[in-house]
């Protein structure tokens, strides 16, 4: 299986929205972006204010004119919709249709939630209450924005942090084409599946394709991992800086089956970071899949 030449390499990097939501896009653009992630409001808030009509219109006609193609937005780091709480729980699944809608409003494909902690309570019992949460949500609210459960390191009382928990959540939610996957190459790391040499890398991927479907795929957070091989520790580091090193992220730039999945950098903030970081996976493309870069924006980090 070869790639196509008219594919282009989707990546990207988190970016700010500090001044503004449409500034996003520029400063994507800036960096060459082909796709980005954002909040759609702060990340340490239930709530956000209501997106304005204007502020709406500005965004999606920016991205429109953009080389930008998928956006995807990661929900707030407060919600738990597997909480054991019920009040915490009902708190989160009214917060995760405001989010889907928001993302709804901005014409943003996707919506990544870390999928829940179980606190005190067992984690098949986490599972169920996440299950049942977002069939809850998607009960209350039609979008086209797809729901993805992020696959996580496993800290604390995280779930999500085995290929089967998630596969457990997905088989249990009414509406499957609402939902899918996002991968996280430093949390499945530090998980324990290890993606830093050929071989391995091939043991993971068949796992994923077995235990949860390549289908369900729809994005993956590249960020190097700053601790040891299931350390069940969330710490990013550079690409090529951390555990994992340059050989697992050149086998993930170049993977076919991978081609039309946006990647996004989650790598330490800092936009002369984040241009290292592009830097870094650009040259990692192996001059067959050059094309794949020439046709976007990404060129101009191109060593030779
Ligand atoms: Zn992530
Ligand atoms: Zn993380």
């Amino acid at each position: 299986m070869g790639i196509d030449s008219k594919e282009k390499l989707l990546l990207g990097a988190h970016m700010l929205i500090a001044d503004g939501l449409s500034n996003s896009i520029e400063k994507g653009e800036e960096l060459g972006c082909t796709t980005i992630q954002i909040f759609t409001k702060s990340a340490r808030q239930w709530k956000g204010r209501a997106l304005e009509l204007e502020k709406i219109k500005e965004f999606k006609e920016k991205h429109k004119k953009s080389f930008i193609g998928p956006i995807a937005a990661h929900a707030s780091y407060l919600l738990n919709i597997g909480s054991p709480n019920e009040a915490t729980q009902h708190r989160s699944i009214a917060a995760l249709a405001d989010e889907l809608s928001r993302c709804d409003q901005l014409g943003i494909d996707f919506l990544v939630l870390h999928p829940g902690s179980a606190l005190d309570n067992s984690q098949e019992e986490c599972i169920k209450t996440i299950t049942h949460s977002i069939n809850q949500v998607f009960d209350s609210i039609e979008t086209k924005t797809k729901l993805l459960l992020e696959t996580t390191a496993g800290q604390g009382t995280n779930v999500g942090h085995t290929f089967e928990q998630l596969a457990a959540i997905i088989k249990n939610i009414h509406d499957k084409s609402r939902i899918g996957v996002c991968l996280d190459t430093c949390h499945i790391y530090s998980a324990g599946y290890d993606i830093s040499t050929p071989k391995a890398y091939e043991e993971v991927w068949a796992k994923f394709d077995k235990i949860i479907g390549h289908k369900y795929l729809n994005l993956i957070h590249l960020n190097d991992s700053a601790t040891k091989l299931g350390s069940k520790k969330d710490r990013h580091a550079h690409i090529g800086e951390g555990e994992i090193g340059l050989e697992g992220f050149r086998l993930l730039i170049n993977d076919p089956k991978l081609v039309n999945i946006p990647k996004v950098l989650e790598t330490p903030k800092g936009i002369i970071e984040d241009a290292a970081n592009l830097t870094t996976l650009v040259n990692l493309v192996d001059t067959k899949n050059k094309e794949l870069v020439l046709n976007t924006p990404l060129k101009k980090y191109l060593k030779n």
